[in-house]
Order: structure tokens, then sequence, then C-alpha cells
């Protein structure tokens, strides 16, 4: 072979380092010879599907052939009666993930700058770098978005902002009062994506929503997913909603079949499964409480989360606690890709899970 294949791709490909996921159950299994693993990794919904996915999924398997539809009409209707927004305001992902990417392929071009914070979610920097475009990090403050460093990093190259609340793999976020005066300070021409994928964890009732400020803020796409709370992972589906003509933009650059019939069918199912929802935030909140009492017992920093995850302080270099919790069969995530060596991320597991991470935190740490 004469051509360097990686020389060859598109200058912000060449620049790109992969996600890097979650180490998935069966790869442990295949590694360690051991079963009986539990994953904290992933910030995964631990009670399985909705039963009424379940039975959705059952429905589409005689349709399999068939393509699904383009425009995902049933999914937007019930998104459009659940959140009280237009249909035509929807864009739907394969995950939310593919909705990121998309609002960076339709509005960056190289030599556009994207403000991301430090601590942010990866998939920001991997999609600015994808389309070359240039990528601007602001620094934290107490491991948080510091929104007016944000605003003051804006320039006139600046086409989009990317904002997590609550913040992955923080899990840090901020209120209205905060919001608003930054929005106050974006001009029309940046968008700026707030990615809520952990809305609906929140237990504030006060909490920002930014559902409600996209009428008032042309600019705004606010992105969600079925991920999370609604335990759909492994269908990939997703949404944002952001003024038509947005919207309509993000329709243009999507692929026509992005959201498949399984995800469709179940996103559309789980909606209706009020149920579900809040058992999903019930096993959170439970679980949450759960692990700062371990952690507070162990004496381990953490810092305070309103996701379905919690960062871990362990005082040491976090990468061989790590690696000694595999050896105990629980998968959680390290994040010193983040910036964050000392330290892990744990998703808020079923409460034995969660007892037996903390278990296997003790005597890993003695
Ligand atoms: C998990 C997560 C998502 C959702 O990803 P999907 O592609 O919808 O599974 C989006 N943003 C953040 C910050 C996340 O942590």
């Amino acid at each position: 072979m004469t051509c360097d294949y990686i020389a060859l791709a598109a200058q912000g490909v060449q620049g790109l380092t992969p996600y890097v996921p979650g180490k998935p159950v069966e790869e442990l299994e295949r590694e360690l010879g051991i079963s009986n693993i539990i994953k904290l990794a992933s910030n995964e919904n631990p009670l399985g599907p909705s039963p009424k996915v379940l039975a959705a999924l059952e429905q589409v398997k005689a349709e399999l052939s068939r393509y699904p539809d383009g425009n995902g009409f049933k999914l937007k209707q019930a998104l459009s009666q659940h959140l009280g927004v237009a249909m035509d305001t929807i864009t739907l992902g394969n995950g939310s993930n593919d909705v990121l990417e998309i609002i960076a392929r339709a509005y960056l071009a190289p030599g556009d700058e994207a403000i991301y914070s430090q601590y942010a979610f990866a998939v920001y920097p991997i999609s600015i770098q994808a389309v070359n475009a240039t990528a601007v990090v602001t620094p934290a403050i107490n491991y948080g978005h510091d929104l007016k460093a944000m605003a003051a990093a804006i320039t006139a190259k600046t086409k989009l902002i990317f904002i997590a609340n609550p913040n992955n793999p923080t899990g840090t976020w901020f209120g209205k009062a905060e919001w608003e005066a930054f929005m106050a300070q974006v001009p029309e021409t940046v968008l700026v994506v707030l990615d809520e994928a952990y809305i609906e964890y929140v237990e504030d009732a006060g909490a920002l929503d930014g559902l409600q400020y996209v009428n008032r803020y042309p600019n705004l796409i606010v992105s969600r997913t079925f991920s999370k709370a609604y335990g759909l992972a492994g269908l990939r589906v997703g949404y944002c909603i952001s003024h038509p003509q947005v919207a309509n933009v993000l329709n243009r650059v999507r692929q026509p079949f992005n959201v498949d019939s399984f995800a469709l069918a179940a996103a559309t199912a789980v909606l209706d499964d009020a149920d579900y929802l809040q058992r999903s935030r019930q096993i959170n909140s439970d679980g949450m409480r759960q692990l700062v009492e371990g952690f507070k017992k162990l004496g381990l920093d953490y810092i305070p989360s309103a996701g379905n995850f919690i960062v871990v302080h362990v005082g040491r270099d976090a990468g061989p606690v790590y690696q000694s919790l595999l050896k105990e069969g629980v998968i959680v995530r390290p994040v010193a890709n983040y910036g964050m060596p000392h330290s892990l991320r744990i998703s808020i597991g079923l409460p034995q899970e969660n007892q037996r991470f903390l278990g296997a935190l003790q005597r890993v740490l003695q």
C-alpha cells in the first residue's frame, strides 16, 4: 500500500479521536471469564425497558420489510402533545448524538467557531472537529459551566454554543437567572444548543426548562433523548426542538430514515408510560442518596449531581481503582479523558447494584 488513507481523510476527520464508550458487560466477561458483572458506566436506565415498549416492538416486527416513516409522524405528534410544541419545531435523531452532529454539519463550516465548556460532553468536540470548525473551550467553575465566560468568548466567527444542563460527566447544573442573563448576551446569529439529556431527572420544580424559552429565542435549540430516563439507549432515538426554520435546515441534512421503525414505535409508546418515568425518577433519587451516603461514610468527595450519575473523587490516580473495580465485576467510567484523572463517574443503578459497587469501592481503596 502506497497511499496513507489517514492522510487522505478530510482535514477535520484526521484530527478526530473516537468517542470512548463505557466498557460493555460482554467484553469484560470475555476478558476476565467472570459473570455476574454490573455496569454503572453509561448512564443507562437500570430498570430495563418499559413493558409498553416491549408490546409496541412486537407489533412492529411484521412491518420490518418496510422503510420506517421518514417523517416520524406518529412520534412527532406524540411529542407535540406531550411537550406542547408545534410539530414543525421537532427534528428527530438516531439518538440525540445524531441531532448534535446534524446541527454541527448544518451550521458549521471550516473557520467557524463553536464554544463549549471544559468538562463538557465528548460528542461536542467530536462534532465540531469532524467538520473542521474551531472549538473554543471556556474554563469551568466548580466543574460547572461558566455561562459568563461562555458569553464573553463569542466572536464574529462564533456560530454555535453547546451547553448541557445538567452536564455530563459532572452532573452540574445552572438555573433560570444565570441562563436568562446568558441568553440576553447571545446575538441571534449564534445558535445555542441546550442539551437536556438528563432533564427528566431534575427534581427541583423551579428548575430551568429549555422548552419554555424556544418561543422567546429563535436561536435556541433544545435537545433531548429517550436514552436515559425513558430507558431506550439501545434503540437510538432523540430529538430537538427549535425554531421551524432551524428545524427545516436540520431536516435537509439528516438522513431520510435516520430513526428506525423499532425506535419510532418504542419512543411513541414510552411517552405514554408515565408510570415508567415516575419509577425511573424514584429509583434514581433513591440511588443518588444511597451513593452519596456511601461516599460520605468512605470519606470521599463527590460532585453534587442532578443527573442519573455522580462523579466521585478517589484521591489518587483513578485508573488503577477502575481496573480493580473491573476485577470485582463492577464497570464504572474513568473520566481522565475529561481532565479528571482522580475521579470516576458512577451511573445510578438498582439498590443492590449501588450496594455492590460501594462494597467493591471500599475494598479496592483499602
Ligand atoms: C447521554 C447523553 C446524550 C444522549 O445521547 P443519545 O445519543 O441520545 O443516546 C446527549 N447529551 C449528553 C450530555 C449525554 O450525556
